[in-house]
């Protein structure tokens, strides 16, 4: 089965109103027939967004999403929201989300129910720090964040699911995997997914993402394990992530 390339962006909390504007404007011109392109804004920049992408072909994500459905959750944003604004994916597990807001593998489920409940796709970001890694301990790692979703998540829910496996050292901090050290590990995760299930392990896309730019993307996008990329800092600047898109 040929997996189709998807080049997801994570503008994390960064851009402006006049940005989307701006970036999304020249993006919407990208023809990219043969592989998916979404875009990850901040919240209050997906209404505008999807309004500058309309006729594009290219998708729309949010980066999280709450846990509960609606209600008495000050600041929080509902997956059932996230569909009424026109999203089609949610990035969840993200690094920054596990490290800084204490988002646990049970809670990543969690999410991850709503998301699928609501008809749209989820990027389940896994990933080992550096000190992990030095340790030897990168597969136990993303062994262990894998586990729930493949333990808990129904057939149809794999259907809509992405992984993105992203080393933490490698986010934000220019320092890449090497081509072969992220087929390594995107190996690993496809046994991981096989083990669960045959053609589940052939159709679901597994992103690498970690400081992917335009000068290493067609390598890493080459491997046989890799369905091409979440790419953060990159994917706010529209020459850097058109090229990333392309290759
Ligand atoms: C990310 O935050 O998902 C990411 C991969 O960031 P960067 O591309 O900046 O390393």
């Amino acid at each position: 089965m040929v997996r189709r390339l998807l080049v997801a962006g994570n503008w994390k909390m960064n851009a402006s109103r006049a940005m989307v504007s701006e970036l999304l404007g020249q993006l919407a011109t990208l023809s990219a027939t043969d592989r998916d392109v979404l875009v990850c804004p901040p919240f209050p920049y997906l209404v505008p967004a999807a309004a500058e992408l309309a006729g594009s072909g290219i998708l729309m994500g949010a980066q999280n999403c709450a846990a509960e459905a609606f209600g008495a959750f000050t600041g929080e944003v509902s997956a059932a929201m996230l569909a009424d604004v026109n999203c089609q994916y949610v990035i969840l597990g993200h690094s920054e989300r596990r490290s800084l807001y204490g988002e646990t593998d049970e809670l990543v489920l969690t999410k991850m129910r709503q998301v699928l409940d609501q008809g749209l796709k989820v990027i389940l970001c896994v990933g080992e720090s550096l000190q992990e890694r030095q340790a030897g301990q990168e597969e136990s790692v993303v062994g262990g964040q894998l586990a729930l979703a493949l333990a808990k998540l129904g057939d149809d829910d794999w259907k809509q699911m992405v992984v993105a496996y992203e080393p933490v050292w490698a986010i934000g901090t220019g320092e890449t995997a090497t081509p072969a050290q992220a087929q390594a590990m995107h190996a690993f995760i496809r046994a991981q997914l096989a083990a669960r299930a045959e053609w589940i392990a052939a159709e679901t896309r597994v992103l690498y993402g970690g400081s992917v730019k335009a000068d290493n993307a067609a390598e890493l996008f080459s491997q046989p394990d890799i369905d091409g990329g979440l790419v953060g800092g990159a994917s706010l600047d529209v020459g850097q992530f058109t090229a990333i898109c392309m290759a």
